[in-house]
């Protein structure tokens, strides 16, 4: 004991760019390997050094396939990392899809900057480094509790964050570690709620804390009740949307709200080539029987896209994006990034948000610095595309759909864990890091800690 140690790398003081460094005498892990996103002063932080070298990790252990979790994996193989990277099935599945769009837009970033003169800043990483990345994913079942380098082990169980989340369990040496990844909730509607682990003690708990100042209150009737109102102004809505996950609680629940005459049938346009090549994957892992699918979806949906109501249209090409802006009828678009800071979504926001008859339904959350935050406080214009845009459309948040647990949730789930000797809270800004801490001290006899970016803790 006391020879393994984390070092926070990232995901300390913001919700991105997780990265834990666990080492002990014999073996060095790197736990989540995420990128920086938000601020340019956060985003910048992609460019420093790594802080231990690439070809002394034994080995990259993944949580989900979120950017901010696994977005830096192929820079570290660009300069020289070349042992296995461990997650679920779908992790590895959605890790492609995802770090492929990432370098996309970091070559389109990167000639952006050279061409504006704005900055000499290179692509952190291209197509080729992310191919590379991939080959050596090596997926692992829930449950399976796994040899990832010398004395060390770790087991993955669903999460019910998204496709392929797990919460994971790192033995090392004589320590326990879990740490939670990004929590979900119990009422995902394809994912089965997250587990408990097997084990019932551990040395210590790294907690992500999103929410821990929050709770989700706004119900799905909301949702309803902004759609069916810009119809009846004749107006469209516009839902900017996380690719991954909230893309199809979204799609569901409009499904739903559809079929029970919540809302009237009205054309559904998912527009992100990311999110429908999730949304495939999705389909997938219902049609085979993943073992985070719920079973009641399973049986519901055998043969029946659970996604589409009958007027879903899939928009692959940039041709069929741009048809959306000459609809006349009231629709629904659906489209990425959520929180508005790249993507297909900027063309429809600068197309939509003039006119006054339009709703744009907030569905995530919106980190510091974002559009996506600028329209939330109400903001009279924002910039897109380099021209301000006036806001004149309707701005509506609904929480319902959030796919990270809230402070009550998660508090609730790490009841259930058993023993801990130390919490050290990660993943959130400093106002939500505080209030986890002093709930977490008020209610169980933990040793509290909020890591500082670069600190080393004993284990
Ligand atoms: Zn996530």
């Amino acid at each position: 004991m006391g020879a393994v140690t984390i070092t926070f790398l990232g995901g300390t003081e913001t919700v991105t760019g997780s990265r834990f460094i666990v080492s002990s005498p014999s073996a060095t892990v790197l736990v989540e390997c995420g990128m920086f996103q938000g601020l340019h002063e956060i985003e910048k932080r992609n460019w420093d050094e790594f802080k231990v070298k690439p070809e002394d990790i034994d080995a990259i252990i993944l949580s989900h396939a979120h950017l901010d979790h696994c977005g830096y994996i192929p820079l570290l193989v660009k300069h020289g990392y070349k042992n296995p990277i461990f997650g679920t099935f779908y992790t590895e599945k959605l890790a492609g899809v995802i770090l492929h769009d990432s370098a996309r837009l970091q070559m389109h970033e990167a000639e952006y900057r050279k061409e504006s003169l704005s900055s000499k800043m290179p692509a952190l990483y291209n197509t080729i480094d992310v191919e590379k990345a991939l080959s050596l994913f090596r997926s692992k079942a829930f449950h399976e509790k796994v040899s990832v380098a010398k004395n060390t082990f770790v087991t993955f169980y669903p999460s019910g964050h998204i496709l392929g989340s797990a919460f994971l369990v790192l033995e090392m040496e004589e320590s326990r570690i879990l740490f939670t990844g990004d929590m979900g909730r119990d009422n995902h509607p394809l994912l089965v709620p997250p587990e408990t682990p097997g084990e019932r003690s551990f040395d210590a708990v790294v907690t992500e804390s999103t929410y821990g100042d929050r709770r989700h209150e706004t119900p799905v009737s909301a949702f309803a009740h902004e759609i069916n109102k810009a119809i009846s102004r004749g107006g469209s809505i516009l839902i900017p949307a996380f690719a991954v996950d909230r893309t199809e609680v979204i799609l569901m629940a409009l499904r739903e709200l559809i079929e029970n005459g919540g809302i009237p049938l009205t054309p559904i346009y998912v527009d992100s080539p990311m999110a429908l090549a999730a949304l495939n994957y999705y389909r997938q892992a219902i049609a085979d029987g993943a073992p985070e699918i719920r079973d009641s979806v399973r049986e519901k949906f055998a043969g029946v896209d659970p996604f589409d109501p009958g007027n879903l249209r899939e928009m692959y090409s940039a041709e069929d994006s741009k048809k959306i802006d000459a609809l006349e009828r009231s629709s629904i678009v659906v489209s990425a990034s959520g929180m508005a800071t790249g993507g297909r979504v900027l063309h429809h926001l600068a197309n939509m948000l003039p006119d006054s008859e339009n709703t744009v339904i907030l569905v995530g959350y919106q980190s510091a610095g974002t559009r996506g935050q600028a329209l939330l406080r109400g903001d009279e214009k924002i910039k897109i595309h380099g021209k301000w845009v006036e806001v004149r459309a309707h701005i509506a948040s609904v929480e319902a759909f959030s796919v990270h647990a809230d402070v009550d949730e998660l508090v609730n789930w790490l009841k259930k864990i058993g023993t801990v000797e130390k919490a050290l809270i990660v993943h959130g800004e400093t106002d939500s890091q505080l209030a986890l801490k002093s709930r977490l001290e008020n209610e169980f006899s933990w040793l509290v800690k909020i890591p500082k970016t670069d600190q080393i803790i004993s284990i």
